[in-house]
């Protein structure tokens, strides 16, 4: 595909140009003085203002070209793939988006607007401020943190906070250092011929099929199923060496910034280099220059989060989305979209394969292997014969524990004895914050945000009451704001703050350490953390869903779970996956180095079918179970949803659209779908809009976006009004 020729209009030639800005389609615009390329990124008028765009086809309207308006100019960098403009269009289809939506996720940074030559920027310097302000203060504890990283001027203002002028006042007594660099450094180059390690036969197995995938050419998915610590990873870089030694491209989606560091390492130890990193972590010059080298077929691997999947490969031939089922997988804010759906898109488009790794995969693939649209490729055995974690349940129901406390004692001895042996343990426990619930001792009234609906949530590191919801804090209060008394206000439940509490109680001499997003504010000091802890510097770390993701902690033995039943509330079909998924990964965390490892789950349920899947580990019995009571249900993955939420500041505007589409839904019935609602979201109210939800369920192979694209262009969203649709949400 990237070899052919593209079409090439000439000077003043008619043509059309996605924009970035949020208009219906394309615009009709004349070809430049030197003509341009089918997929340039040029400049364009609109209105009195210059926009971005790429050129995008032949002009749409029949305007005569006189009256076209002229491209003010092409960008010097490589035009878009035609590759890449299918899976765009196809994306904005899939997740029912609008195609400048899915442009703008491609051309997030600035880059391409970028010429090549010097740019100036910033890092610590080795001299002192010649006077210390709290401005100055921010910004040297900023490039402290990020040492070795380099940015622009006003990013490093952004981020700290502080105006431009408070950074160049820093450069004369040379505190902050300025550098020139070159805008598009190449990186350095990988060498797939490097030997990987001898891999034992099952690895030896599966790295031949994919190798052979890879040079058979054209798209396929494989899933790669493995407990952890099987050696997935050798495995698939593997792959990753086949597609670099054809001249291709390779993309490798990890669920969490905090992981790329091992990740980077193990590449750096098999290909003698780095690859490009792309993610949220990454300051925007270094984005700018990954932009650039990916889109010049320079950059050969990218490790990244899901927005990696819209850098401009060229020659892109294989995609690994390592933990394929975790959640975090899906893009909640914005464009609604499955990073692992669009890395099926994107390979099917650019003749790639993808590669789905995971110890744990969603029902989601595992239904497409038993469809025969995937393969699978399992890993049996944990690498070097390492023994599987022993899983077994806490009965709480036999067991004492204080109010207010939440270790039971048989856990309780079981962490004892590893403190003895100089071993690891882990508190797991899902639940951010100190305790989920603040209610007032003399009203029992809680504490709910302002804007959601939803409890405020005290975060005692913090010392605020934080909202999970919109991110808003504010101080706890010593009075109740309900009925003004004095001093009633108490903590209900346990977060992982509070167990942290309950450890430092429990084992005064242990050090203990606690793992959970909020709690740093970068994702450089959780790396810096989850390093510590693989060094063993702490005996006890209490964490929550982000120590279960892939980190490699070789001298945890024990994983003891707070609340194993804490997934399995609520009505949501998927919870019974979710439980399943997070208990196994979370176990897996026990015993991967030479050590053999336990993990005991507190439960008031032990009989409960999803409990006793998780301690037998009979996965393809649970699966029987789970797709058996999905498929009844007509739910995904076999059959199809759509949530679609309409929000506005007031409910009974969100509540007529709604009801005006639900009285319109004979376009959804006539491909086979049923709607459902309006029902107020499951969150009602965040920031200050309320929120209400359809869900609409049709059978596996109904054109579900066409009819849906239908439904709602029947009715007209006021201004005030946001309408979301959300294709196989994350809860139903
Ligand atoms: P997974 O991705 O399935 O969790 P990894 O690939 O991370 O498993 O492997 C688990 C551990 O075993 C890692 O420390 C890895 O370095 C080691 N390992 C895996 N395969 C081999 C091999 N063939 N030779 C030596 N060490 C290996
Ligand atoms: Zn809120």
């Amino acid at each position: 595909m990237a070899s052919m020729t593209p079409r090439r209009f000439a000077p003043g030639e008619p043509l059309a140009v996605l924009t970035t800005q949020p208009l219906d389609g394309a615009l009709d615009y004349r070809a430049p003085e030197g003509g341009v390329v089918l997929g340039a990124f040029v400049e364009v008028p609109l209105g009195p203002r210059k926009v971005m765009g790429v050129v995008w086809g032949e002009a749409e309207g029949d305007w005569p070209v006189e009256k076209l308006r002229p491209v003010l100019g092409v960008l010097d960098v490589p035009p878009m793939t035609p590759g890449m403009r299918a899976f765009l269009e196809r994306a904005a289809a899939y997740t029912l988006t609008p195609l400048v939506s899915m442009l703008r996720l491609a051309m997030r940074v600035p880059g391409p607007g970028e010429k090549p030559g010097k740019r100036r920027l910033y890092t610590l310097g080795d001299g002192e401020p010649d006077r210390v302000t709290d401005a100055r203060t921010k910004v040297l504890a900023l490039l402290e943190e990020r040492r070795g990283d380099l940015f622009a001027l006003s990013e490093l203002a952004d981020l700290a906070g502080v105006s431009t002028g408070v950074v160049k006042g820093l450069l004369p007594s040379g505190a902050v250092a300025e550098v020139e660099a070159p805008r598009d450094a190449p990186y350095p180059v990988l060498d797939p011929a490097r030997p990987g390690k001898p891999l034992a036969p099952d690895q030896q197995a599966a790295a031949d099929l994919l190798r052979d995938h890879l040079r058979t050419g054209g798209y396929g998915t494989t899933l790669l199923k493995g407990v952890t610590g099987s050696g997935k990873t050798e495995v698939y870089l593997e792959a990753v060496a086949e597609c670099l030694s054809e001249g291709r491209q390779a993309l490798v989606l990890l669920p969490e910034i905090a992981l790329t560091s091992e990740f980077l390492k193990r590449v750096e130890a098999r290909f003698g280099a780095t690859p490009a990193e792309w993610h949220s972590g990454v300051t925007q010059a270094e984005r700018r220059r990954c932009w650039r080298m990916v889109a010049e077929g320079q950059a050969k691997l990218v490790v990244g989060a899901r927005s990696s999947l819209f850098l401009p490969y060229p020659r892109l031939g294989l995609i690994v989305v390592d933990e394929e089922h975790d959640t975090s997988y899906k893009q909640e804010d914005g464009v609604l979209y499955s990073a692992r759906d669009m890395a099926v898109l994107r390979a099917a488009e650019e003749g790639a394969r993808v590669v789905l790794a995971s110890a744990t995969p969603s029902l989601e693939s595992w239904a497409n292997v038993e469809a025969g649209k995937y393969d699978r490729l399992d890993l049996t055995s944990r690498f070097g014969e390492r023994a599987m974690p022993v899983l077994r349940a806490i009965d709480m129901r036999a067991e004492t524990v204080p109010a207010g406390r939440w270790i039971s004692p048989t856990l309780r001895g079981a962490i004892a004895r590893r403190l003895e042996a100089g071993e690891q343990s882990l508190v797991f426990l899902n639940r951010r914050g100190y305790a989920p619930v603040t209610l007032c001792r003399a009203c029992g009234q809680q504490v709910a945000c302002h804007q959601c609906d939803a409890r405020m949530v005290e975060h005692r590191f913090l010392k605020r009451l934080m909202c999970h919801q919109c991110g808003e804090t504010r101080p706890m209060p010593e009075t109740c704001p309900s009925c003004g008394i004095e001093g009633k206000m108490a903590p209900v439940g346990p977060g992982v703050e509070r167990m942290a509490e309950e450890v430092a109680e429990l084992f005064p001499d242990a050090r203990a350490a606690v793992l959970s997003s909020d709690l740093f504010g970068s994702a450089r000091a959780l790396k810096a953390a989850v390093e510590e802890i693989a060094a063993g510097g702490a005996d006890i770390v209490i964490g929550t869903q982000l120590v279960a993701k892939g980190h490699n902690f070789p001298l945890l033995t024990l994983v003891g779970v707070i609340d194993a039943d804490l997934g399995l509330q609520g009505g949501d079909l998927r919870a019974a996956e979710r439980t399943f998924q997070l208990m196994r990964q979370v176990s897996g965390r026990a015993g991967r180095a030479d050590r053999p490892g336990e993990a005991l789950l507190q439960t008031y349920q032990p009989e409960h079918p999803v409990i006793r899947a998780i301690l037998s580990g009979d996965e393809e019995g649970f699966w029987a179970a789970e797709a058996a009571e999905r498929r009844a249900a007509g739910v995904p993955p076999y059959g199809r949803m759509a949530g679609i939420v309409i929000s506005d500041p007031e409910a009974s505007v969100a509540f007529d659209l709604g009801n005006a589409l639900a009285r319109r839904a004979q376009v959804l019935e006539e491909v086979g779908a049923e709607v459902w609602g309006p029902a107020p979201a499951p969150i009602a109210r965040i920031r200050g809009r309320h929120r209400v939800r359809l869900l609409v369920k049709a059978p596996r192979q109904a054109p579900i976006q066409g009819a849906l694209a239908r439904w709602i262009g029947q009715v007209d969203v006021p201004r005030s009004t946001r309408l979301s649709v959300d294709i196989d949400p994350q809860s139903f």
